[in-house]
């Protein structure tokens, strides 16, 4: 499979691994935005959460959690930003589902994840959330 972070779980990429279990890996980001910052991954090949079969999703964000723990420990950050970006709209180059776990300090320049797009909807909350509700019937 040519895909950079399934040839890092195969190991024939290095990487800072941080934490594996059977189902996820955990390895520092190249390119750290903040010390600590930290990828979690499913060993499972899938490009985002929609792909992730469902019995993946609970161990993935379990490894999330056990991550956020271990740099609370380690670097005592004021606080973090998890997230994913979703698609290539959404800013994802690597096509492999990872949550990006990013400890935060007070003036550390950053932003919240409000900050990622400024887009507010035409339509109304009511029209939104019917169409929404409507789509599970
Ligand atoms: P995204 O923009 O959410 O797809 O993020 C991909 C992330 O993976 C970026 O933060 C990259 O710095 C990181 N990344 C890409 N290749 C590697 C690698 N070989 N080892 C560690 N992190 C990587
Ligand atoms: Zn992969």
């Amino acid at each position: 499979m040519d895909c950079v972070f399934c040839k890092i779980i195969s190991r024939e990429i290095p990487a800072e691994i941080v934490y594996e279990d059977d189902a996820t890996l955990a390895f520092l980001d190249i390119f750290p935005r903040a010390p600590g910052h930290t990828v979690v991954i499913p060993k499972k090949h899938a490009v985002n959460i929609l792909e992730l079969p469902d019995g993946d999703i609970a161990p993935l964000f379990l490894t999330v959690k056990k991550i956020t723990g271990i740099l609370q420990s380690t670097f005592s950050p004021d606080g973090f930003t998890l997230g994913v970006n979703h698609g290539e709209a959404a800013g994802q180059t690597v096509p492999h589902l990872h949550v990006h776990v990013m400890p935060r300090f007070k003036d550390d320049k950053g932003s919240n994840l409000h900050s990622v797009v400024s887009n507010a909807p035409k339509e109304d909350r009511k029209t939104i959330g019917a169409r929404m509700r409507a789509i599970q019937k």
